[in-house]
C-alpha cells in the first residue's frame, strides 16, 4: 500500500475511541487527524491543524498532501472486524430458506445442507479462485467502513488444505501480521487465523483417526502455519459436535508451544469450561458466549479476555443472547463482529451487527462503538488499531452523520462517506 507524504483532516467531529473522563468514545468536535507514513502523528483542534503538520515534518506544498474537509461529519478509526470466516466457496440460500420455514437441524442436514455444504465447493475450487472470493467480501466490507478484517481458515479440514486456505487469504489482500502490511492486493487489512473448525468426515470413523486428526493439526499443520508465517493466532471450536474441551486444550497449547496466539469458539451451543481455559491460556478472545457460567465470566475478566458477540448468527439461529450485563460487571471488554460466514451469517459489513448489539443484547452505543474499534483491535493482539491517536494507524472513516448512535440506530443503511486505510484514500 502506498501513503501519500501526509493526509491532513480537518472539521470533523472526531470519534477516537481514546476514552476521556467524561467521553467513554472521546469525541472531540471540530478537531483535525495529521498522518503521516500511514500513521496519525496528531490529534487536535482543526484550527492548530496547519501549525502540527508542519511541526511533524509535512511539507504544505508538496502535490501529494491530501486535504480532506469532514464539513462536520463524525471521523472515527475504521472498523475492526474480529472475527470472520472469510474464505469459503458454494452458497447455502436452500438451507437459510428451509431454516426460515422452520426446518430443523435433522431436516437440513439430511437435505445435504450443513458444514458439508461448504465443504465441498470449498475442497473444489482453485486457491485463487477462492482468493478472489473472499478479496470481493473484504471489498464490500471495506467500503462499509471495516479497514481490518481477521479472516479464518476452517472450510477444507485438511492438513494441506487449511494451509491452501491460509495461502487463498494472503493472495487475497494485504494481510498484517503486526503493523506490517505484505501481500500485493488491496486493503482492507486482513489478519489471518488458523481454525480448527471440525473433526473432518474422514476422520470420523473411529476413535483413533479422531485422535491421528487432532494429534497431525497440533504436530504437524500448527508449526508448518507459524514456521511460514501463514496466521497470528489458532482458534478452535470448541463445542458440541466439534472439539472436546480436552482436544481444544492440546490445539491451543500446541500454538502457545510454536509462539502463535490463541483464541476460541466457546460456549455457542453447550458450555464446555471453554472460558476458563482460554483464560488460563491468556487467550485473545473468547468468541460466542452464548452459554458461559459466572465462573467462566469471572475468569476472562481477570485474564482480560475479550468476549466477542456475534448477535447475527446468534439472531438468525433464534438463540438466547449471551449474558451481557454480568460481562459487564464483571469488567469483561466486549467486541462485536460479524462472523462472516455462509452457514449461520453471511453478513459483510458491521452496520446490522451492531444495531443488533444494541437493540438485543442489550449492549450501550458506546459499548458497540468500541466493541467494533478499540476492543476489537484488542481481540486481534493490536493496540495500534482501532483508535485514532499519535502513533496508531491511519486507518479512518468519515460517515455521512455527525452522530455516533446513527451508526446502530440507522438499522443498515451504509453510511460510509470516506475510507482511508495507512493514510491513502481507499473508498
Ligand atoms: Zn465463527
Amino acid at each position: 500500500m502506498s501513503h501519500a507524504a501526509g493526509l491532513i483532516v480537518t472539521g470533523g467531529r472526531v470519534l477516537t475511541a481514546v476514552a476521556t473522563p467524561d467521553d467513554p468514545l472521546g469525541v472531540r468536535d471540530d478537531a483535525a487527524v495529521v498522518c503521516r507514513g500511514g500513521r496519525v502523528v496528531w490529534v487536535g483542534a482543526s484550527a492548530d491543524a496547519e501549525a502540527a503538520a508542519r511541526a511533524a515534518g509535512i511539507d504544505p506544498r508538496d502535490p501529494t498532501l491530501v486535504r480532506l474537509d469532514a464539513g462536520g461529519r463524525l471521523v472515527s478509526p475504521g472498523l475492526v472486524d474480529c472475527h470472520t470466516h472469510l474464505v469459503f466457496a458454494g452458497n447455502r440460500a436452500a438451507e437459510f430458506a428451509l431454516r426460515a420455514r422452520g426446518a430443523g437441524y435433522q431436516e437440513i442436514a439430511a437435505a445435504g445442507g450443513g458444514i458439508a455444504a461448504t465443504l465441498g465447493p470449498t475442497r473444489a475450487t482453485p486457491v485463487d479462485q477462492l482468493a478472489a472470493l473472499a478479496a470481493g467480501r473484504a471489498r464490500r466490507a471495506l467500503a462499509a467502513g471495516t479497514t481490518t478484517l481477521e479472516a479464518k481458515s476452517g472450510y477444507d479440514l485438511t492438513l494441506d488444505g487449511e494451509v491452501a486456505l491460509l495461502e487463498a487469504i494472503h493472495a487475497a489482500g494485504h494481510v498484517d501480521l503486526g503493523g506490517k502490511l505484505r501481500g500485493a492486493g488491496p486493503p482492507p487489512r486482513l489478519v489471518p487465523t488458523l481454525l480448527a473448525h471440525l473433526v473432518p468426515p474422514e476422520a470420523r470413523g473411529s476413535a483413533a483417526a479422531r485422535a491421528a486428526y487432532v494429534a497431525g493439526f497440533a504436530d504437524d499443520l500448527i508449526p508448518r502455519v507459524a514456521a511460514a508465517r501463514l496466521a497470528s493466532s489458532v482458534d478452535v471450536y470448541c463445542d458440541d459436535g466439534a472439539f472436546t474441551l480436552d482436544e481444544t486444550r492440546r490445539l491451543l497449547t500446541a500454538a502457545r508451544g510454536a509462539g502463535l496466539a490463541v483464541r476460541a469458539h466457546v460456549g455457542q451451543f453447550a458450555d464446555l469450561g471453554g472460558a476458563e481455559l482460554l483464560a488460563e491460556l491468556g487467550a485473545w478472545s473468547a468468541d460466542h458466549l452464548e452459554q458461559v457460567s459466572d465462573a467462566g465470566i469471572a475468569a476472562l475478566a481477570a485474564a482480560g479476555v475479550v468476549a466477542v458477540m456475534l448477535p447475527a448468527a446468534c439472531v438468525q439461529l433464534r438463540m438466547t443472547p449471551p449474558p451481557v450485563a454480568k460481562l459487564r460487571a464483571a469488567g469483561v471488554a466486549m467486541a462485536v463482529a460479524t462472523d462472516l460466514n455462509p452457514g449461520t451469517s453471511w453478513c459483510e459489513t458491521l452496520e446490522v451487527p451492531m444495531w443488533l448489539a444494541t437493540t438485543h443484547y442489550g449492549m450501550t452505543v458506546e459499548e458497540t462503538w468500541l466493541g467494533v474499534t478499540r476492543v476489537a483491535a484488542r481481540a486481534l493482539g493490536r493496540d495500534d488499531l482501532g483508535v485514532l491517536s499519535p502513533g496508531s494507524a491511519a486507518d479512518l472513516v468519515v460517515w455521512d452523520t455527525d452522530q455516533p448512535a446513527d451508526l446502530p440506530y440507522r438499522i443498515g443503511v451504509p453510511l460510509a462517506h470516506t475510507v482511508v486505510v495507512a493514510g491513502a484514500v481507499v473508498a
